[in-house]
């Protein structure tokens, strides 16, 4: 009897496996499709200075095209680091917010274009050179533009990633390490890199509240991420109160539902017509 349970548990998990892979071979598929049809769309949230409480700048965000089945970025990201299609899609992201870079800029001298970049992005050593071409077809400023990368970046402490990391920031790009507390949270990483902001993960602010834990590892990370010079950005707030305890903290930058999904482009543009945008 047990030796039939066993089988059965064994089917089970061929199934379930079969399943998992087909279902990626069909998103790598539609990722190349995407690609192909420049279907892919790039969404924008706002970000806010806790200082002046204006938009200071954008995260750009991926988003599948408007069709049935819809992935989120947390799914097809990874796949399309897997089968080595987030180089191509990475540089239609980073020419594609380049671009909106140059218009918004217009509007606000140093306006902010976050971009997330994967760690197969920064093995590529055609990164580099590719961000170089936009800035100068586009006449930006480097330190307008601020990378968004996570520590699984750094656990294999590859050379490749190292250099191009330095490279760009010896370029003036800025480097951001998103979502900060929620993996390895490592002191190390945060001295051996290049790093000038630090962004608190969402996770943090999911209990709110002063009164709450979260509002404990929240304040004593930006005491010690403010005192090693880092400008600190709380991702994720979604509630005033979240909003007015990371005011209380001197948290630089603040991103979230409470000021703004990410949006599309022309919807982001209505917004700063309504609410004045102001440097840094
Ligand atoms: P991330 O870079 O940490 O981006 C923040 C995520 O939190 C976004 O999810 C955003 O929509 C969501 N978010 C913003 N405010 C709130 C809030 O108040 N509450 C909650 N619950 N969520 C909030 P999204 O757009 O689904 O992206 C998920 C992840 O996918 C990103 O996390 C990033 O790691 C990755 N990603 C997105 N776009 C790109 C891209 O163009 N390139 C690369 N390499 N990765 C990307
Ligand atoms: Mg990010
Ligand atoms: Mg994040
Ligand atoms: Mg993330």
């Amino acid at each position: 009897r047990s030796k039939q349970n066993g089988k059965g548990r064994i089917s089970f998990y061929k199934e379930q496996y079969q399943y998992e892979f087909s279902r990626r071979v069909e998103i790598q598929n539609k990722i190349k499709e995407n690609i192909k049809n420049n279907a892919f769309r790039l969404f924008y949230q706002p970000v806010f200075s806790t200082a002046t409480n204006k938009v200071t700048g954008v995260e750009a965000l991926i988003r599948w095209p408007e069709e049935e089945p819809y992935y989120t970025p947390d799914e097809f990201i990874p796949i399309s680091e897997q089968c080595r299609l987030v180089d191509q899609l990475g540089e239609w992201v980073i020419a594609t917010a380049l671009a909106q870079l140059a218009i918004w800029q217009q509007q606000a001298e140093s306006f902010s274009m976050s971009i997330n970049i994967s760690p197969v992005q920064l093995q590529n050593d055609r990164l580099l050179a590719y961000f170089i071409n936009c800035i100068d077809k586009y006449q930006l400023k480097p330190a307008n533009i601020i990378l968004e990368i996570t520590e699984t970046a750094f656990i294999e402490d590859d050379l490749k990633i190292t250099n191009t990391l330095n490279a760009l920031s010896e370029k003036g790009f800025r480097i951001a390490l998103d979502d900060f507390g929620m993996g390895y949270s490592s002191i190390a990483h945060l001295t051996s890199y290049p790093i000038d902001i630090v962004k608190l993960d969402k996770s943090l602010q999911t209990n709110g509240g002063p009164k709450a834990k979260h509002a404990k590892v929240i304040e004593g990370l930006s005491l010690m991420l403010k005192a090693m010079g880092f400008a600190v950005v709380a991702e994720g707030v979604e509630t005033q109160e979240q909003y007015l305890f990371c005011n209380e903290l001197d948290i630089n930058h603040v991103q979230g539902f409470l000021f703004s999904k990410a949006l599309p482009a022309e919807e982001v543009q209505l917004l700063f017509n309504k609410t004045n945008l102001v440097n840094s």
